[in-house]
């Protein structure tokens, strides 16, 4: 098929679900479908009818309401690759944030523990931007899947540790897989409230429950890992968690009762975004 009639197609397959971004999906699924670059297809004129015809298939889920990331199966977090799916949160932009301020805060030969890893996206960005070691605990096999797929694909093996369990109750089995200490606690726990979750966005609606749900008031993780995993942190360590933009006052109360002294920053989007709890 003619590259320019199938680009045409998709951008107006793609138009139906949002037509400021129609240009911008139809590009990447076309990569996507011809496992081509951007340069790449560009010197192309014809693309065969299979690659076409699995390009527009995959337009047509996406009007559908399926996000593009998880047609397209990988997605970039900090410059780096990430496997997603079904059962995985897709990393997101304003995350990154949390992990800048993570390696700022990371001493040489550090030791990092990542709560609710899902894809693997903050310890693996913090292995490959420093000379630290990654532990990352996640709850759901689906995500643990990805996440060990995703250590592979960064080629992290050595540096990144998975293991499944409960950060809401960690067992005695689970501290004694992990450093009895370490440096920084990361976390991207759920956060969402339940009327938020009445109203989310149609691809988020495709996301597991089970990491964007924070209970009632979306504060329920906040309330119990500083207190349930303080014992891991060396004195003068940091508790480094991403919040809701609403979040702030009440995540800085529930750090302070802990013994942690608590600094909130701001995403590029200008959000109150991530708190960082330094142990007094
Ligand atoms: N830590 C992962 C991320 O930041 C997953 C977070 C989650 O599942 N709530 O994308």
């Amino acid at each position: 098929m003619v590259i320019h009639l199938l680009k045409k197609q998709l951008r107006n397959i793609l138009e139906q679900n949002d037509p400021d971004t129609a240009v911008f999906e139809a590009n990447q699924l076309l990569q996507w479908a011809t496992g081509l670059d951007r340069s790449a297809l560009m010197l192309e004129t014809e693309i065969d009818d299979t690659a076409a015809e699995k390009a527009v298939n995959a337009a047509r889920r996406r009007v559908k309401g399926e996000p593009l990331q998880y047609i397209v199966g990988e997605w970039e977090f900090f410059r780096l690759p990430f496997k997603v799916g079904e059962g995985v949160l897709i990393p997101r932009p304003e995350t990154e944030t949390l992990v800048e301020l993570a390696l700022e805060r990371l001493p040489e030969n550090g030791v990092l523990v990542d709560l609710c890893s899902g894809s693997g996206c903050i310890p693996i960005a913090a292995a490959k931007n420093s000379n630290v070691l990654c532990y990352g605990v996640e709850i759901s096999e689906a995500a643990t899947a990805y996440f060990k797929e995703n250590i592979s694909l960064n080629g992290v093996q050595n540096t990144v540790f998975p293991m499944q369990g409960d950060v809401l109750e960690p067992t005695e089995e689970l501290f004694s897989a992990l450093p009895e200490k370490c440096d920084i606690i990361t976390a991207n726990p759920p956060y969402l409230t339940a009327e938020e979750m009445e109203n989310l966005q149609r691809e988020v609606r495709h996301e597991p429950d089970t990491a964007l749900f924070g209970g009632r008031d979306g504060l329920d993780f906040y309330r119990v890992i500083f207190g349930k995993w303080k014992k891991l942190l060396k004195s003068g360590g940091s508790f480094i968690v991403e919040i809701g933009e609403e979040q702030s006052q009440d995540v800085q109360a529930f750090m302070e009762r802990e013994g942690f002294s608590c600094e909130i920053f701001k995403d590029l989007n200008g959000a109150k975004r991530v708190a960082v709890g330094k142990l007094l």
